[in-house]
Order: C-alpha cells, then sequence, then structure tokens
C-alpha cells in the first residue's frame, strides 16, 4: 500500500502566501485564480525529495519523463479559461493533477484524461483525499471524450503542433479552449473562442514551453 503523507503545514501555507504575492507581481490578477493556488497544497503532487521547491515558481519533473507545469503558467492558462461555476471542462494531461485540482476548486466540473498509465493512476486517491472527484480517462486526448462533449472549455497541457480539430468540435458554442501550439521546443500560448458552429476566434498570449502532446497510450 502506498503511504502518503498529507500534510498542510503553516510553513506550507506560509510558502503559498508568497508564490501568490509572486504571481501578482508576475501580472496575475483573477483573485479567484489567486485562492484557488493558495487553497491547493502543491508540494502534495510532487515527489517528496521536492517539497522544498513546491512553492518555487518553477515546473518540476514527475514520473513518466513529465512535468508539472509552473505555478505561473497554471495561473495564466488558467485565467484564460475563466471558469464559470458548473462549467464542464475537459483536461489533456491529467499529469500530476495539480492543474485539474485548481480547475475543479474554482467549481469546474472536471473531464480530465491522461495518455501514461502511471499518471493516470497516480494523483487519484490524492485529489479523492483533497475533496476533488474528477472523471478521469486512460487515452489519447487527441480524440476528446465525445461521450460527455460538448464542453464548455478546454484545457491542454502539453504542445500541440497544431490546433486539433477534434477538440474544436467537442468545444461548445460560446466556450473556450486554452492550448500551447507550436513546435516542441516553444509554444505560443493560443485561445480558440467557438463563436458559431463553424466559426472560431484565435487569439496568441506569448511564448511558453511544454512538454509535446503526443498520440496513443502508454500503459507502461
Ligand atoms: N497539468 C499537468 C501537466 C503535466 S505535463 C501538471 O501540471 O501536472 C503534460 C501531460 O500531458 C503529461 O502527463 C503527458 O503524459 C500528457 N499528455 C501528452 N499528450 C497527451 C495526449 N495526447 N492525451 C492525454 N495526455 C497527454
Amino acid at each position: 500500500m502506498e503511504i502518503v503523507n498529507f500534510e498542510d503545514s503553516y510553513r506550507h501555507k506560509g510558502l503559498r502566501r508568497k508564490l501568490i504575492d509572486e504571481l501578482r507581481r508576475k501580472g496575475i490578477r483573477d483573485e479567484r485564480v489567486l485562492n484557488a493556488i493558495d487553497k491547493v497544497p502543491r508540494h502534495l503532487f510532487m515527489d517528496s525529495s521536492f517539497v522544498e521547491f513546491a512553492y518555487q515558481d518553477k515546473a518540476f519533473p514527475i514520473a513518466a519523463g513529465q512535468t508539472i507545469s509552473q505555478p505561473y503558467t497554471v495561473a495564466f492558462m488558467t485565467e484564460l479559461l475563466n471558469i464559470k461555476p458548473h462549467d464542464k471542462v475537459f483536461e489533456v494531461g491529467t499529469g500530476s493533477g495539480y492543474q485539474t485540482a485548481i480547475l475543479s476548486e474554482l467549481g469546474g466540473k472536471v473531464y480530465t484524461i491522461e495518455r501514461q498509465k502511471d499518471l493516470f493512476q497516480g494523483c487519484q486517491h490524492l485529489l479523492k483525499m483533497l475533496g476533488y472527484n474528477p472523471l478521469y480517462f486512460f487515452g489519447d486526448g487527441y480524440l476528446g471524450k465525445p461521450t460527455y462533449a460538448p464542453y464548455d472549455k478546454i484545457i491542454v497541457t502539453a504542445g500541440a503542433p497544431e490546433i486539433p480539430q477534434v477538440l474544436v468540435e467537442q468545444l461548445a458554442v460560446g466556450g473556450r479552449m486554452v492550448i500551447p501550439i507550436g513546435a516542441e521546443d516553444l509554444q505560443v500560448m493560443t485561445t480558440i473562442d467557438k463563436v458559431s458552429s463553424t466559426q472560431v476566434n484565435v487569439r496568441e498570449h506569448g511564448y511558453f514551453v511544454f512538454v509535446p502532446m503526443l498520440k496513443g497510450t502508454n500503459n507502461r
């Protein structure tokens, strides 16, 4: 049985306050997003040897050669998503589950998909202990999850070479997708607003670096 220490000490809470100040300085304005980051104990989503680093504004390695996104990136994408309570949110790349927790904290009904088996399994117990109940899927996010579509919001936390049309199809009219688009080493944060069943508005929001969005699944 896996033993996890769920301690969230005053020290951790203090470090989160400092991180919030830093995110504010870097331009994050949405108080609801800052509140969510203040509530979710990021150190529990990282390998125990990285606890010291959990509240630095940096990405860190998790299992399967993947990374937990930098807090600024999580905050920036979440701000762009503008989650309303009860929004149906489809997340591609569950990873550590940290972004999943933030989306849930904001009141979204979260559907999250991961292509790495160990990551898909790894975060479910923790999220449950923290009181979050997203729907988990093991599979290829390029295919979306048509069963539950359309989604009010879609967030992709891996870099895609181009806008996946299948995901645009599964976005509700009036909905928004946030996705990093570009080459393997650099992507442009992109919002896609679906203004009608045949029309989208695409906007760019600066450069970021993500692990690549890959096709298929990895069962190991
Ligand atoms: N939001 C996560 C980010 C993890 S990194 C966090 O902050 O922890 C990106 C994740 O996307 C990885 O876990 C990777 O396995 C996953 N991924 C990449 N391509 C995917 C795809 N086609 N479908 C589902 N998940 C994918």
